[in-house]
């Protein structure tokens, strides 16, 4: 069993901020901003491709809803809503979340994108996509 199963079993304690019969979200044990929240269908998917579609709905509205409460309440100026999709995208816990994490400042935390774009063909790529 993953210890996020296990966490919503209740063999692993954790800091509920938020249940209901099929979305349990929970802070995060390592608080990469303050307020870093973890939201997690009770039912067991691996990630993002495997997930079924209603539940993954379902996980979005409850972090949307989360980020509403989250934001204005412990003062934060807007969040990052993400998820990591498999271990090359730094997925350490093979049950579908997302993360939800407030920001107070630019610098506390470094999502950064590169453009690589001259590497690439973009109607390769577009083709490829749409096959
Ligand atoms: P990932 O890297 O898979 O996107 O995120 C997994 C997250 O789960 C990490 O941010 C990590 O700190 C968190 N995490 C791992 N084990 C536990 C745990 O036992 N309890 C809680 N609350 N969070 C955990
Ligand atoms: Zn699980």
């Amino acid at each position: 069993m993953c210890i996020f199963c296990k966490i919503i079993k209740g063999d692993i304690p954790s800091k509920k901020v938020y249940e209901d019969e099929d979305i349990l979200a929970i802070l995060d044990i390592s608080q990469a901003t303050k307020g870093h929240t973890l939201v997690l269908p009770k039912k067991h998917y691996d990630n993002l491709l495997t997930i079924d579609n209603s539940v993954y709905l379902k996980v979005m509205e409850k972090a949307k809803m989360l980020a509403e409460k989250i934001v204005p309440n412990l003062g934060a100026k807007g969040a990052n809503i993400l998820n990591n999709c498999n271990d090359v995208a730094g997925q350490s816990v093979m049950h579908f979340h997302v993360h939800i994490l407030p920001r107070y400042d630019k610098e506390e935390l470094k999502i950064e994108f590169t453009d690589h774009s001259k590497n690439y063909n973009l109607d390769d790529i577009l083709n490829k996509i749409k096959q």
